[in-house]
């Protein structure tokens, strides 16, 4: 199993600390889970600038027909792609066929990412770390969907 490190209590989140869950920081803590951040395997700093996908899915940049810029309007596209390829080789390696990831982020967000304008809006679309896992077959919850299927398990 797999987290995103920023989930799993690593800290690795773009403002700086971390967006741990303590479910998943134990999953991490007892070794049951790897944590990942693709963004920091890619060379960014911790913290960094936000960034966001311009008016695409992390599909399209993967394709190269989209760009992933910063606030100020940085391109960052190189270091996005190669955290996700370096991840997605980390996860294949480690047999991983479960992974829990950070919603909405436009590296491993899953079905809504943030659009590119910087205003909380949503699009449809992966994150390009989740889309090379679902690729690969690889099951992919966000971290809103664990929870809520381990209430319902619970339930
Ligand atoms: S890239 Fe993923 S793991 Fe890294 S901080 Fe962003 S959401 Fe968390």
């Amino acid at each position: 199993m797999l987290v995103s490190a920023c989930l799993g209590g690593v800290d690795c989140y773009y403002k700086g600390g971390n967006r741990a869950i303590p479910e998943l920081k134990t999953l991490v803590d007892s070794k049951r889970a790897i944590a990942i951040c693709p963004e920091v395997l890619g060379g960014l700093p911790v913290p960094r600038e936000e960034a966001q996908i311009a008016d695409a899915s992390g599909k399209d940049v993967l394709a190269g027909n989209a760009k992933v810029i910063t606030r100020t309007g940085r391109d960052v596209t190189d270091n996005f792609i190669r955290g996700a390829l370096h991840a997605k080789e980390k996860a294949l390696r480690e047999k991983v066929d479960l992974a829990i990831l950070k919603a909405r982020s436009p590296s491993c967000g899953k079905g809504n990412i943030y659009d590119g304008t910087f205003s909380g809006r949503l699009r449809n679309g992966n994150g390009l770390f989740a889309e090379l896992l679902m690729k690969e077959g690889i099951k992919v919850l966000t971290e809103e969907e664990y929870i809520k299927k381990e209430g319902e398990d619970i339930a």
